[in-house]
């Protein structure tokens, strides 16, 4: 694509690996299923490739790039398209609240396929999905804003191939950790593409994958006796203990908690009640369980 300006300097320190290849931003943009009536949020967008092809799909795009001296190419790469918004700021200090009154959507009042709830504000015109080639360097807060955001109904991400790895890893496995667990939380999760490393300029050293999210409805819980219902209200106690069991994740959960302070007795016992035996290790415990598992400290 002739869009990049020439003497352009790519700034690693952005992340500014944009992708080249034509037919992968049509394929993104076709997999994250977005619709006439669907209200984009793009994180990143570089010179505007992937954007476009968003432009093409969606109802309404906002885009949010860091980088001051890419505003201009992007206006100008962009400047056929009536249903984008450029923002010049770090997508870290997004306001989403102004985003969402600006730009929101008036027409299709749901949100994650449900009528908005007041806790919304009464002000959420539409849910927002996102889509963005993602600044590696700041993957992981990013996806954490996006988790906890109510606004947001399902992202579709790409990240380091490693990452998404670990964002779908099943328990047991040596990829399945705090990240799994946080995702599992507030989302169903799929890798959906593999991404080699060619298909960017400049070339990265990792290759990449895209991972489609899907936020669970709010309020949603799986959690089921024997200890109770899980309420969201317990999110920070929940994800304490469980980077409290992943904290030293070589050794037995059991040692794990005894040294983060937890009565080694109490949790024998949780353990034995959950049907796991005291060699049991922090990757082989699913959400439900570390929800369960809470229930017996609290
Ligand atoms: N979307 C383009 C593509 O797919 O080719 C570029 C993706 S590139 C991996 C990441 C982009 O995010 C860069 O344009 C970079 O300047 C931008 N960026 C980096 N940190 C950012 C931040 N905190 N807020 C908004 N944009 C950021």
């Amino acid at each position: 694509m002739k869009s990049n300006p020439k003497n352009f300097k790519f700034k690693h320190s952005l992340g500014q690996n944009f992708i080249i290849d034509e037919f992968l931003l049509e394929d993104i943009a076709d997999e994250s299923g977005i619709t006439k009536d669907d209200f984009i949020l793009e994180i990143g967008p570089g010179n505007g490739a992937l954007t476009k092809c968003l432009c093409d799909r969606a109802k309404k795009v906002v885009t949010v790039e860091i980088d001051k001296s890419l505003i201009p190419l992007l206006k100008s790469n962009l400047k056929d398209y009536e249903n984008v918004s450029i923002i010049n700021a770090d997508f870290m200090e997004l306001d989403f609240q102004a985003i969402i009154n600006e730009f929101g959507c008036e027409s299709n009042i749901t949100c994650r396929g449900e009528a908005c709830e007041p806790s919304y504000g009464g002000v959420l015109r539409a849910p927002i999905k996102v889509v963005a080639n993602l600044p590696y360097y700041i993957t992981s807060p990013i996806i954490n804003i996006l988790l906890q955001n109510p606004y947001v109904s399902e992202m579709t991400l790409m990240v380091q191939k490693e990452v998404a790895e670990r964002i779908v890893a099943s328990p047991g496995g040596r990829d399945y950790g705090i990240l799994t667990l946080a995702c599992n939380y507030f989302a169903d999760t799929e890798m959906i593409m593999l991404v080699s490393k060619d298909c960017f300029f400049p070339k990265p050293k990792v290759d990449s994958a895209v991972v489609h999210f899907i936020k669970h409805p709010v309020g949603a819980s799986t959690a089921s006796p024997p200890t109770g219902e899980f309420h969201e209200s317990n999110y920070d106690q929940l994800f304490k203990l469980i980077k409290a069991s992943f904290a030293q994740r070589r050794k037995k959960l059991l040692n794990s908690l005894t040294n983060a302070g937890f009565n080694k007795d109490s949790v024998t016992h949780a353990l034995s009640e959950l049907g796991f035996d005291e060699n049991v290790r922090a990757e082989n415990l699913s959400l439900d369980d570390y929800k369960k598992l809470l229930g017996f400290f609290s």
